[in-house]
């Protein structure tokens, strides 16, 4: 390798996202940021990210928008020449009845998750392919793998993320591009913590129980699993070592799937 490896992470200016590129800036690599946060929230993650003394570089996009994956790529790669790392991580939670599911939320969750990663990965695609190296890690969800109620949109899309995923490994295999999913379980942050009053509502639960038998019942640990968990993951898929590893849904859910 003559020259540093780019990262992209999506969604990267709080919880999993955030400590990705943290991770990712620790290695050396060149890290570009996004997401469609406050102006103090972005400096905020600039300066974390780039603590390690790495080379950051913040790209304000609104993944919702039809095509924006792409244009985001395309301005990551005008930045810095390329793109080797795409991690796909931007998202969002709504929990209601499906009766109730808003249209409109229902078509943002799969925008932001689904549609973005694919405008994302045919945009990053040709310099990896290109370049005869690259890495596409998706964060989908344990719920790519299991339904919970209330959650329509975002189970159907992770679980589609989890096919996306699956279908690209397949037609990059030959050509020293892996393409993985992480599935966590519950990771304390921003997007889990906004949810709790919604699931207290449909549940008919205070939000302690809600905590109790909602959000750590399905992880047999009992525990929420920490961003680091995730990150350390997409670390060790960046490597060499793991050019074997591709169209993998790598389950970090402190046991909930094993069930
Ligand atoms: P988070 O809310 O901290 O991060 C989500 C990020 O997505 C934020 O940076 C936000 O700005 C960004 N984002 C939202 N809408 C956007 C848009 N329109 N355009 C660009 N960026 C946008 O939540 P998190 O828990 O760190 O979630 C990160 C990923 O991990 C998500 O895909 C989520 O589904 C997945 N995940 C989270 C958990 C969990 O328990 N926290 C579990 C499994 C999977």
């Amino acid at each position: 390798m003559n020259k540093k490896r780019v990262a992209l992470v999506t969604g990267s200016t709080t919880g999993i996202g955030l400590s990705i590129a943290s991770r990712f800036a620790a290695m050396g690599y060149d890290v570009a940021i996004n997401s469609f946060e406050p102006e103090q929230t972005v400096s905020a993650a600039l300066h974390a990210v780039a603590a390690s003394g790495a080379t950051v570089r913040y790209f304000q996009s609104d993944l919702a928008e039809s095509g924006g994956g792409f244009e985001l790529v395309g301005d990551v790669i005008a930045a810095f020449g390329q793109l080797d790392i795409l991690v796909n991580n931007a998202g969002i939670q709504k929990v209601a009845p499906i009766e109730e599911f808003p249209p409109q939320d229902w078509h943002r969750i799969v925008a932001i998750s689904l549609d973005s990663a694919f405008h994302t990965i045919r945009a990053a695609l040709p310099g990896m392919t290109t370049r005869g190296w690259g890495r596409i890690i998706n964060i989908a969800s344990a719920h790519g793998l299991r339904a919970s109620p209330f959650k329509s949109a975002y189970v159907a899309t992770k679980h589609a993320v989890v096919g996306l995923t699956k279908t690209v490994a397949l037609e990059t295999a030959e050509k020293g591009v892996t393409v993985n999913a992480i599935c966590p379980g519950y990771v304390w942050t921003p997007l889990v913590a906004a949810q709790v009053a919604d699931q207290a509502r449909v549940h008919g639960m205070s939000e302690e129980q809600v905590m109790r038998d909602v959000l750590l019942a399905p992880q047999p640990t009992r525990q929420f699993v920490q961003p680091e968990e995730i990150a350390e993951m997409a670390a060790y898929l960046c490597g060499d070592l793991a050019r074997s590893i591709t169209g993998s849904a790598i389950s970090i859910d402190g046991g909930w799937t094993a069930k």
